[in-house]
């Protein structure tokens, strides 16, 4: 508890942040980007410099679009919604994605599950990167596999993801959530974070347990009373 109550004090300070700079750091990226593409077509110019302009561009572009999220107007509208629909939904976004990277995604959810009270696209947005960073993990391809089931005696359901991953040596575990902390090239070191911040609105809990070379597990939590 300490851990996730650290975790979210260091959350809100960031959220803050993004509320106020996100916003005006698009617009003149935007117009970089626009002007920076016209100078690549143009005579004379060497376009290789132009494509690591572009691609560093987009990073930027993409961390922005991603502190947004937190920048929204927070827990406005929490509806009663079904875990499954909302899992089965977002499998098939990020299907296209998996197949091209020769991951099956299995969803197996128990019978019953109950409504749970959630901002739908927030939630969305949390399973959508615990997926994309499974299957990042899984060069090699191999099967994701989600098991819904209702924890009936603590009124919860449980999500739980389980990849075949590169897995997470032990010691890293705990930098998992901080802001900008990321293993990879093109990484925003964003996910994880905006994923804590959204369970914990849902007075939720998420739990990553992982072995190395053998692969990943995610737990999220959501309770299903108010
Ligand atoms: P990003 O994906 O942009 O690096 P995240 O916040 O989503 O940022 O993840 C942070 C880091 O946590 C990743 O760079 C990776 O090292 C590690 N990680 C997260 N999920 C997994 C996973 N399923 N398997 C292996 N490593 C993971
Ligand atoms: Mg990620």
């Amino acid at each position: 508890t300490e851990e996730l109550l650290r975790k979210s004090d260091k959350l809100s300070v960031v959220g803050q942040l993004a509320a106020g700079v996100a916003h005006e750091i698009r617009n003149p990226l935007t117009s970089i980007k626009g002007f920076v593409q016209l100078i690549r077509d143009t005579q004379g110019a060497k376009p290789e410099y132009f494509t690591i302009m572009l691609s560093e561009l987009d990073r930027i572009e993409s961390i922005i679009n991603e502190f947004l999220v937190l920048a929204k107007p927070q827990a406005v509208n929490f509806q009663e919604k079904s875990i499954v629909t909302l899992l089965q939904n977002i499998t098939a976004l990020v299907e296209t994605q998996a197949i091209l990277n020769n991951i099956q995604i299995v969803l197996l959810a128990s019978p019953d599950i109950p409504l749970i009270e959630c901002e739908e696209n927030q939630l969305k947005q949390v399973f959508i990167n615990i997926l994309k960073n499974s299957i990042e993990a899984m060069p090699e391809g191999g099967i994701i596999h989600l098991y819904v089931e209702h924890i009936a005696l603590q009124d919860e359901v449980r999500v739980r993801v389980v990849d075949e991953g590169l897995g997470i040596p032990a010691e890293r575990i705990p930098k998992l959530g901080e802001p900008f902390y990321t293993t990879k090239e093109k990484g925003t070191g964003l996910g994880l974070m905006i994923s804590y911040k959204i369970i914990n609105e849902h007075r939720g809990k998420m739990i990553v347990q992982s072995q190395l070379n053998v692969g990943t597990t995610v737990d999220v939590y959501l309770p299903t009373q108010k």
